[in-house]
């Protein structure tokens, strides 16, 4: 069985090459978005970015979260939570509500909102790297082990004592252990992480919880009518799938 991975990334060593992004890039097959990596945005075709703080970069991804929100707003069960630790997404499943994109307290999913059959998009945590024995492309291509990947149990251990061995270097904290529950992305800094955009003051009780709560206070009529045009949509989503796999063995059928 697959022990549970992650991504260490730390702050002081990331020098902004941009490497990381570009492997995710080539790895996806997404295309190019911004001439300048460090002035993009996470994005349906950028699913992890670079960001720039003064003489500091702060990488942005899924934080592939223990309980994940995401997964338990979703009403189909197109997004779970794998054994290897990653929040991973099913379009085959999903009817394009996009309640995972409201419910996630770091605002990573984004949509396709310029296609027919739009996908919600963001890191699998190169889950098919990772079940072929490789680290992540991300961590891969990165020169200074800025972005390291690893079994989560060793990368904590590292964490833990890059903060003990280094107190002055580091800000006391390793960001993403328990944030909204703890995930599988870990952040070191040597700044506090509001400063690094980061989202801050996140309750360390899973974000499900509260998202159950808030959803609890929906009215029956608005839950109602939300599944009911989430229906509608899944409908007109599948009539369409249907519609293009039939054109394509037309089109099949001519060629032959
Ligand atoms: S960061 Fe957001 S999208 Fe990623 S697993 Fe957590 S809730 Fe889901
Ligand atoms: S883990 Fe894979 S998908 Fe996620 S940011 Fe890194 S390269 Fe991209
Ligand atoms: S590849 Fe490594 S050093 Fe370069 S920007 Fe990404 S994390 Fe920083």
């Amino acid at each position: 069985m697959l022990k549970e991975k992650g991504i260490l990334f730390d702050v002081t060593l990331c020098v902004g090459c941009g490497s990381c992004y570009q492997a995710c890039k080539e790895k996806n097959n997404l295309p190019q978005t911004n001439k300048d990596f460090l002035k993009d945005h996470l994005s349906n075709n950028t699913f992890t970015v670079v960001e720039q703080y003064g003489k500091m970069y702060a990488r942005k991804l899924c934080m592939h979260c223990n309980e994940p929100s995401c997964v338990s707003v979703c009403l189909v069960g197109a997004f779970n939570k794998n054994v290897t630790g990653a929040v991973l997404y099913d379009a085959d499943k999903c009817i394009g509500c996009r309640y995972c994109m409201q419910a996630c307290p770091h605002k990573i999913p984004r949509y396709e909102w310029g296609t027919t059959q739009p996908r919600v998009r963001k890191c699998t945590l190169c889950i098919d790297r990772v079940k072929a024995g490789k680290i992540s492309a991300c961590s891969e291509a990165c020169p200074t082990e800025a972005t390291l990947f690893g079994d989560m149990d060793q990368l904590v251990a590292v964490a833990k004592k890059r903060l003990k061995d280094d107190p002055e270097k580091y800000y006391q904290q390793i960001y993403g252990l328990e944030e909204a529950g703890g995930g599988h992305v870990l952040v070191l800094s040597p700044v506090p992480f509001e400063q690094l955009g980061y989202t801050s003051k996140l309750s360390k009780e899973p974000m499900p919880a509260f998202t159950m709560r808030a959803m609890e206070k929906i009215p029956p009529v608005v839950a109602v009518g939300g599944v009911f045009l989430s229906g509608m949509y899944w409908l007109t989503k599948r009539k369409n799938q249907i519609a293009n796999e039939e054109k394509k063995t037309t089109n099949g059928n001519k060629e032959i």
